[in-house]
């Protein structure tokens, strides 16, 4: 057991980190994150802010010295990486986690072979071998809808295959979904399990849009959810995320081992937050409780909405019981996850979008 005092590394540095950071300084804890980048949203809340690219081993090892346990919120860190930290300290989920799931190929394979329902996939190395229509996807580093393209005609194939400037790519099945749903899951180091209430997730041009939760999605997505994180060894969280098809059958899509934008709103609605949850299983602490107080929606505040100029926060903040979360990021690009908005309460989506659309 880890306790507080002790000082956790985070390897990345973005708005997750951020969020954990925030969660384990409220519990006592020290907090370092690692990333190339400089005045980044988790290491402006952090004890340490270290600046190094991931493929420096040096700097990954001296900071592994000064940290009790590694935990990380970019999934793209590479495998030396992982594999010298845990040389040094335990890094919880594992190097192997980080391993399967940062790459889609793996991820989907690793599922199919468990008996998991998977999208329908192929892998694909040369364009030649794309022999039906579906998406597109790179096998690693693609997230917020990049790097996947659709293909609906086969003469789309070369040029498709072309954009992803990849070696190595996953084509999936369309699927004509009734909604996307996701779990964020928690697993301890004692193999003690808890999940928050699923969430419906909405999605535009590939990024997510609202969460709402709870949402009652079929009973056997808890129990597929708990024996992938079984199956893949979790000590952390890990979100999974389905799809619900008009036929009322679930797949998984894709599964992130951390926590997860749909599970922004646990901070608002839940007794525990999801990164409450991973400091907890990082430390090999009781799990906490994941209980909601009320329903919640939670809306996604991306970069576009700063085009003319800072939004006026005062017309969100207006609504009662909006909540307003901003990750520190010095730079508004267009689809860039900037913040975001949580509502709760039973007409939580209502107000949620209505605050969004007041900025
Ligand atoms: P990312 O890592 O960018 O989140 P995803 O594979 O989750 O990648 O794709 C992003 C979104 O694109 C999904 O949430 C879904 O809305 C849509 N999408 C992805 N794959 C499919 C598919 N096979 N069929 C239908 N929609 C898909
Ligand atoms: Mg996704």
């Amino acid at each position: 057991m880890i306790l507080p005092g002790n000082a956790i590394g985070v390897l990345g540095s973005g708005q997750l980190g951020r969020m954990f950071a925030i969660a384990a300084r409220q519990m006592g804890y020290r907090v370092h994150t690692f990333s190339p980048d400089f005045d980044t949203p988790a290491g402006q809340v952090s004890d340490l802010e270290i600046t190094a690219p991931y493929d420096d081993l040096d700097a990954i090892r001296d900071f592994a010295y000064n940290v009790a346990a590694v935990t990380f919120e970019f999934e793209n860190v590479p495998a030396a990486t992982a594999a010298a930290v845990e040389e040094i300290c335990p890094v919880r989920p594992s190097g192997q986690i980080l391993h399967t799931t940062q790459h889609r190929l793996r991820e989907k394979t690793f599922l199919r072979k468990h008996g998991f329902p998977v999208t329908p996939f192929q892998a694909i190395t040369e364009p030649g071998q794309i022999q039906s229509t579906g998406i597109l996807k790179t096998a690693g580093f693609g997230y917020d809808g990049k790097g996947q393209v659709r293909i609906s005609s086969l003469d789309q194939a070369q040029s498709a295959w072309d954009s992803l400037n990849t070696a190595e790519a996953v084509l999936e099945e369309l699927v004509e979904f009734e909604c996307e749903f996701s779990i964020v899951a928690v697993r301890g180091a004692e193999g003690e399990f808890v999940h928050y209430a699923p969430s419906r997730n909405e999605h535009v041009n590939g990024i997510l849009d609202v969460s709402v939760a709870p949402f009652d999605a079929p009973k056997e997505a808890i129990e597929i959810a708990r024996a992938v994180l079984e199956a893949l060894n979790v000590v952390g969280v890990l979100c999974v995320e389905f799809f619900l098809t008009k036929s009322g059958k679930i797949l998984i899509n894709e599964l992130a081992p951390r926590p997860h934008n749909s599970g922004h709103l646990t901070i608002d609605a839940c007794v525990t937050s999801q990164f409450e949850q991973q400091l907890r299983a990082v430390c090999g602490l009781p799990l906490g409780s994941t209980e909601m107080f009320r329903p919640a929606a939670m809306a996604n505040l991306l970069g576009d909405i700063w085009q003319q100029g800072e939004p006026y926060w005062f017309k969100a903040l207006a609504k009662p019981g909006v909540k307003l979360h901003l990750y520190g990021k010095l730079e508004p690009r267009p689809g860039r996850k900037m913040g975001h908005l949580t509502a709760t309460g039973p007409d939580a989506e209502a107000i949620v979008r209505e605050a969004r659309a007041a900025l």
